[in-house]
């Protein structure tokens, strides 16, 4: 019998391909709009689907599996998987498999430096202030910001992404700190990065932290209050991890209250949504998610949540599934 897929949004034609190539149906989210999950039932309902490839905005959990409980494999379109419920999925016999590609760890890690460099060199407030039409000429204290040479980098998790981040750090003349719940034996001999136990002992000492840490329990909240207070005033956060890692009310107010100096995010506690305070204010750069959307990380992607699927139909066992 013919397979079916349903792909919760649009994704590059090369995975679409692979998909097709190997016969199967595919339905997809006709809009590109980002779907409810009670949206997300009602289409999944329509048809006995064999597999769903689904996007890190579509929250799949008991709901979703109590609904169509044929649906054997989500193959995520994306890194980190905290919007489904792995392990509901795993008592039920359901494999979810994730999309870790390469390219999307370039992608994260080239953002991860542009955010650090544009915060150094005040891109952003520099471009407003212009397009505003407030430059009347050269002044010698206009927008002054500050080098990245010799100025220490904090990885809070050093693996695909953190070590690719200490690659291009190591470049600008950086020195690397980093702290994991493992050794990386690879970051500390090819770029030099020392390994401190703590994530307080990251945040007292670095110039610059950039969390690189998965969603979990134990990684909600991680940087806070109590812990932000430890950072050099003139230091920079860099999130592009995921939202929650960072309570976001604490650092918008220790961001206003200049606890420390700038910080630049690419994901949100509760995204969409972002702490209104935070789109005031001049000393953070905000982007919507887009850190791995490079066209090279996209294309892999798709390939990689394609070839998910087709492992999975064919009888074998997809590379990336996560909860076996
Ligand atoms: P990875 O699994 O290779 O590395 C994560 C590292 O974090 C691991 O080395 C792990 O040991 C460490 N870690 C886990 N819990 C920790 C803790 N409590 N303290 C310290 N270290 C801890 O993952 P990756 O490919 O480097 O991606 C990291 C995260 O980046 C993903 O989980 C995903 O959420 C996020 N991401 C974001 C984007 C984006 O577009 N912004 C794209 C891709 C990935």
């Amino acid at each position: 019998m013919t397979k079916s897929i349903f792909i919760t949004g649009k994704i590059p034609e090369i995975g679409i391909k692979m998909l097709k190539d190997k016969g199967y149906l595919i339905d997809s989210n006709p809009k590109e709009s980002i779907l409810t999950q009670r949206k997300l039932i009602k289409f999944l309902k329509n048809k006995d689907y064999d597999a769903v490839l689904c996007f890190l905005t579509d929250k799949i959990d008991r709901h979703v599996f109590d609904a169509v409980p044929s649906i054997k494999l989500y193959a995520n379109y994306a890194t980190g998987y905290d919007n489904i419920d792995v392990m509901e999925a795993k008592k039920r016999n359901i494999h979810i498999a994730n999309a870790p590609a390469d390219m999307s760890s370039e992608a994260v890690a080239e953002h991860t430096i542009a955010l650090m460099l544009a915060l150094a060199a005040r891109i952003v407030e520099a471009d407003e202030f212009v397009r505003q039409g407030k430059y009347k000429g050269w002044r010698a204290m206009n927008f002054i910001g500050t080098d990245i040479l010799g100025k220490t980098l904090g990885l809070i998790g050093a693996g695909r992404i953190g070590e690719r981040v200490a690659y291009y750090s190591k470049g600008l003349g950086m020195k690397i700190l980093y702290t994991d719940l493992v050794r990386n034996e690879r970051i500390e001999k090819e770029h030099g990065a020392v390994y401190l136990k703590s994530v307080e002992e990251i945040l007292k000492i670095s110039d610059v932290v950039s969390l690189h840490v998965p969603l979990l329990d134990s990684t909600k909240h991680l940087i806070n209050k109590s812990n932000l207070s430890l950072m050099k005033p003139a230091s920079f956060l860099i999130n592009t991890s995921r939202g929650a890692v960072v309570d976001e009310k604490d650092l918008l107010e220790a961001l206003q209250k200049k606890v420390i100096s700038a910080a630049a995010l690419d994901v949100f506690e509760f995204e969409p949504d972002i702490a209104p305070g935070l789109l005031r204010l001049d000393n953070v750069i905000l982007t919507p998610h887009i850190a791995s959307a490079s066209i090279e990380a996209r294309n892999q992607m798709a390939e990689i949540a394609a070839q998910n699927i087709i492992d999975f139909l064919e009888g074998k066992t997809p590379k990336n599934i996560v909860n076996k």
